[in-house]
């Protein structure tokens, strides 16, 4: 890992440490290390290669752990709970304003977080005129990002 990218993990940790302490929560040893992991990783990871994952710093941890420290970073907007893909990525902008776009690439799990209000809204108004109410403020997409399309062109070459 390079030392820049260790730094922004430090940075976030203490970005996620600040917003628990404004909200009167706590990050948990748990929390704090489920959060890492997934920081560490620059990518979506499915729920089960993160027990593992954890299981190899943290030998003990049942799942039933794992999983109520990710509803809890997921609460705190610490983390992302991507149904596209079934899986978790850590908040990259956590300290920052809320973003309401997720796109996954379905190949690798990379994750772009953008924001739209104004797509969103309309987006929102669409969904109420078919009498429907959106059930989170962030919209998925799936996609594939700019280096599993570069492998996919080389794989199969027009
Ligand atoms: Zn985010
Ligand atoms: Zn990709």
């Amino acid at each position: 890992m390079s030392a820049r990218h260790s730094t922004l993990i430090a940075e976030q940790l203490d970005t996620a440490e600040q917003l628990c302490q404004q909200r009167g929560k706590r990050l948990t040893p748990i929390r704090r290390k489920v959060l890492e992991i997934l920081l560490r990783q620059k990518r979506s990871v499915k729920a089960y290669d993160l027990l593992e994952k954890i299981r190899s710093v943290q030998p003990g941890a049942a799942p039933p752990t794992v999983y109520r420290a990710l509803d809890f970073l997921n609460e705190e907007g610490l983390v992302h709970r991507l149904d596209a893909v079934n899986a978790w990525s850590a908040c990259l902008d956590a300290g920052g304003k809320p973003h309401d776009l997720l796109v996954i690439c379905t190949q690798c799990g990379a994750v772009a977080e953008l924001s739209d209000p104004g797509l969103s809204h309309q987006l929102a108004n669409k969904v109420a005129s078919a009498g429907f109410v959106l059930a989170s403020q962030e919209t998925e997409l799936r996609a594939l990002c700019g280096k599993c399309q570069r492998q996919a062109e080389l794989d199969h070459p027009h």
